[in-house]
């Protein structure tokens, strides 16, 4: 298991669905910051990133978006799949205004997961939706 501090390339899959109506401010937020998800890079300010959507229900598209990145990555970059890490976006991982968490979650994980790339769940923490999810109402 390779650490954050060798992660350099992350990579945010966002909900399709959520994404048409949400610029992704907040997920950049939480990047720029470290915070939320980000918060294990925290000292680190070299990565690069990427975002993407998950394509739409039930997700199938991300591992042909993927396998582009590592693609393209490699041919051009020489890079090794192990620099990178793959966020799912919180919209995705946890209940929120938008939504419950998302029905493929688990299948998102495995096409991940048949690429052998790094996952890590959540991007930003909105305060409000985790005081909500504690009172449960999400
Ligand atoms: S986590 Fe928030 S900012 Fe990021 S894509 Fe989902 S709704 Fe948008
Ligand atoms: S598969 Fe999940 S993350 Fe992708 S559009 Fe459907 S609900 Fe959103």
């Amino acid at each position: 298991m390779s650490s954050p501090a060798e992660k350099d390339y992350l990579v945010i899959v966002q909900c399709h669905l959520v994404k048409e109506r949400c610029s992704g401010f907040h997920c950049e937020k939480a990047f720029h910051d470290r915070s939320g998800g980000f918060s294990r890079y925290a000292g680190q300010d070299q990565q690069r990133l990427l975002t993407m959507t998950c394509g739409g229900c039930c997700g199938r598209s991300l591992q042909r978006k993927l396998i582009n990145l590592l693609h393209l990555s490699h041919k051009r970059e020489q890079m090794d799949r192990s620099r990178i890490m793959v966020h799912l976006s919180t919209c995705i991982t946890k209940a929120s205004h938008h939504g419950p968490v998302c029905p493929h979650l688990g299948y998102l994980k495995e096409l991940i997961s048949r690429l052998d790339l790094a996952i890590a769940e959540d991007t930003w923490i909105s305060k409000t939706a985790q005081k909500r999810r504690q009172q449960g109402r999400y």
